[in-house]
């Protein structure tokens, strides 16, 4: 019987023999923990009719758990000669496909159509690599693709933003996002010694479940778009970012006046005190008002 891909030792063995440290520029941090292995598998909920979705393979310690308690397992993996290895470490497994892409450039709906057949529901499940955390959270929420949950782990001090409470720090354009589309829920907190290298920061992993968005927008980019304007200068009034993003004309304050009023909205307020139902209101009556 072999050992786990992930094992401490085995880990480092397989670096070894292809001559590999680690790289920083592609966030590469190997998870050695079985139990944390366990427990991702476990937040995910995996049964054997399950259709992987796995962002950043790295030498395959996560995806060989995903393989052995899931149907299928389809992954992006970026770096060649992470490609090289797992063509020999996941060898045993028939279930697992490796795509060499950068998941940012790839057309996630049509190679999961592909790959797992039209409207399919996938979960996606991933140590992510850290650098792109947010950019690759927006893409799989934005491809259009059916997915019934994510489990990712990563950095501690982005989990806490996807789940903070308006008002605090923490909060912010991506927390306004998430919202829309899905509950957020911490399931596990990772030490760095759980991983080789050990990364600077501790890990959380997060489960996402999506929910049908409570007053659903005709063009959510255009929304997200609205909210990260709001957010530009967290520090100023949400009308001081208003005038910034849409013009200082009088024409232009008499219409945001009208449509501050009409969503019920203190234009003194900062962005970081309005929930998604706010600014889905402040949406909806600057589309009436036309600004
Ligand atoms: N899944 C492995 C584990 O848990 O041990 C490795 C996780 S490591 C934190 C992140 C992985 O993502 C690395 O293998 C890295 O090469 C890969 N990666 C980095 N940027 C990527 C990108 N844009 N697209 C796909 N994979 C990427």
């Amino acid at each position: 019987k072999t050992i786990d891909i992930a094992s401490p030792a085995r880990t480092q063995a397989i670096l070894n023999q292809y001559g590999l440290r680690a790289k920083k520029k592609f966030g590469q941090n190997f998870l050695t923990d079985g139990n944390i292995l366990s427990g991702i598998v476990q937040a995910a909920d995996l049964t054997k009719e399950d259709l992987i979705v796995e962002i950043g393979p790295g030498i395959g310690g996560l995806t060989e758990y995903l393989a052995r308690a899931a149907k299928k397992v389809l992954a992006f993996e970026i770096d060649p000669d992470m490609v090289k290895i797992l063509a020999e470490t996941l060898a045993p497994y028939d279930n697992v496909q490796i795509v060499e892409q950068d998941v940012l450039e790839a057309d996630l709906k049509t190679v999961l159509a592909e790959s797992f057949g039209e409207k399919s529901a996938v979960k996606v499940v991933a140590n992510l690599p850290y650098y792109i955390t947010t950019p690759i959270l927006l893409a799989l929420l934005q491809a259009g693709i059916h997915w019934e949950k994510l489990v990712v782990m990563m950095q501690k001090e982005v989990a806490d933003r996807l789940s903070a409470k308006p008002g605090t720090k923490e909060y912010g354009v991506l927390t306004v996002m998430l919202d829309y589309y899905a509950s957020v829920a911490i399931a596990l907190k990772v030490p760095a010694k759980a991983f080789n290298p050990a990364p600077n920061v501790d890990s959380a992993v997060v489960t996402l479940t999506p929910k049908p968005a409570e007053k659903p927008v005709d063009h959510p980019k255009q929304l997200f778009s609205l909210v990260k304007a709001c957010f530009a200068h967290r520090r100023k009034s949400l009308w001081n970012n208003l005038l910034q993003r849409f013009g200082k004309e009088e024409a232009v304050k008499e219409g945001l006046t009208q449509a501050l009023q009409l969503a019920e909205i203190d234009p003194g307020i900062r962005a970081e005190r309005l929930t998604l139902a706010d600014f889905t209101r402040l949406y909806e009556a600057l589309k009436e008002k036309k600004v």
